[in-house]
């Protein structure tokens, strides 16, 4: 029945490039053709419910081919089809003619989110949707500020970094393998990295931003005790043993026993003993845990905040928007690029395709002559 797909058919009807994640049927049989098997997750609909979600059976394929197909899986030979599976093309807006804050370049004040910047997803919506739903209030109260995220913030940022200086080519999707500072992107300091805009933009109370900085405090101070804090094999012999982790033979800080990947922090504390004024239960096992993964992967956070502080040297550098590219000695090609896209920092500046590595240096000391208005615009 290929023939009948307005995907594949003689009678091509859909023309778009589909989502690479979620192929249909019949992409799996013209792009997959040597796979014999094809995985369908029957998921109910509800508690209540009789309705089922066959995932996996995605299809552009007329109603009664996509019975048969139904009807042939065991089990399902009487299911009833309640609404069909369907494709859907759409158009898109290219998002490299968005700024990173999601106001478009061309008309002042109208900010894009979802999948009309190319994307696919409920994620990838709503994390776009909070970003520009910010920025065109700051816009429309008349403010300067604008919300934007670092990739070394949030995966938010990555996602808009990507879409708004390398465009997409087909629907863009969020991966962790996309963040290329992703260890320290993790979920248990999403509070960390994001709650100080949470709260300068009034979606956090003053009394919910205290805790995260008083759990962060806290965090600092209690490793700085688990530095000086020394305990005797005797005492934690037990807990190692416990953890199949070898014995202590003489006394070692708790700190550089918490290093070992096998130790776990709460068995630690059965032994010793430390005084935390936090009666919050949550709050307490928060920063136990987020102790434990400092501590634990210290060098290698370490290591990403140096290279964190690189990419900021660039990013911190905004490029004024009346900036002249013309007085700037690099190829033509970079500079009707660097005209075309309007990047707001030289971080952003730098990836960009075509731009040259070596042409960084050079743009930064013009940007900062500039900034300093001992250069003028050559027209
Ligand atoms: C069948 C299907 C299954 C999917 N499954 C998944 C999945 O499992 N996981 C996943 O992450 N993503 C999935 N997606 C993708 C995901 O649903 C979309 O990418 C996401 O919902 C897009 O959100 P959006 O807010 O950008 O657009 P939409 O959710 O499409 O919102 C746009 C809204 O604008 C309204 N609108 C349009 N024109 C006008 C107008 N002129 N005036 C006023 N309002 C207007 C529309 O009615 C609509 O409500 C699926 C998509 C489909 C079609």
């Amino acid at each position: 029945n290929l023939h009948r797909s307005p995907m594949y058919g003689e009678c091509k009807l859909i023309s778009g490039v589909g989502v690479r994640y979620c192929p249909s049927i019949e992409d799996k049989i013209v792009k997959f053709p040597e796979k014999e098997r094809h995985h369908v997750f029957v998921e109910p609909e509800g508690r209540n419910t009789i309705e089922f979600y066959p995932n996996g059976t995605s299809t552009s394929l007329p109603f009664d081919v996509q019975e048969k197909i139904i009807h042939s899986i065991p089990g399902l030979e009487n299911a009833k089809i309640i609404r069909p599976a369907y494709a859907i093309e759409y158009d898109f807006v290219d998002p490299t003619h968005l700024y990173p804050t999601l106001e478009t370049k061309i008309i002042q004040g109208l900010f894009n989110a979802g999948q009309i910047n190319g994307t696919t997803g409920y994620e990838e919506a709503a994390g776009q949707g909070i970003v520009a739903g910010i920025n065109a209030a700051l816009y429309s109260l008349g403010k300067d500020e604008r919300f934007i995220l670092g990739r070394d913030e949030a995966y938010i940022g990555v996602m808009i970094d990507d879409l708004v200086n390398r465009g997409v080519r087909e629907p863009y999707r969020l991966f962790t393998s996309r963040a290329e500072y992703r260890l320290l992107l993790r979920y248990d300091n999403a509070d960390y990295r994001l709650a100080k805009y949470g709260y300068r933009f009034g979606l956090l109370t003053r009394e919910q931003y205290e805790r995260v900085k008083r759990k962060y405090e806290t965090v600092k101070v209690f490793i700085e005790k688990l530095r000086e804090v020394k305990v005797k094999p005797e005492i934690i012999n037990p807990v190692l043993e416990k953890a199949n982790s070898t014995p202590l033979r003489e006394s070692k800080t708790v700190y550089e026993i918490l290093k070992r990947p096998e130790v776990k922090l709460q068995e630690m504390l059965r032994v010793i003993p430390f005084e935390l004024d936090i009666e919050d239960r949550k709050l307490l096992e928060e920063i136990l845990e987020e102790v434990e993964i400092e501590v634990k992967y210290e060098g290698y956070i370490k290591r990403q905040l140096e290279e964190v502080k690189r990419f900021r040297k660039l990013e911190n550098v905004k490029i004024p928007p009346d900036f002249d590219y013309d007085i700037v000695p690099i190829s033509t090609e970079e500079k009707q690029k660097l005209k075309e896209m309007k990047p707001l920092t030289l971080g952003q500046a730098a990836r960009l395709e075509g731009i040259r590595p070596a042409s960084i240096p050079i743009l930064a000391i013009y940007i900062e002559k500039w900034k300093k208005g001992e250069l003028k615009r050559e027209s």
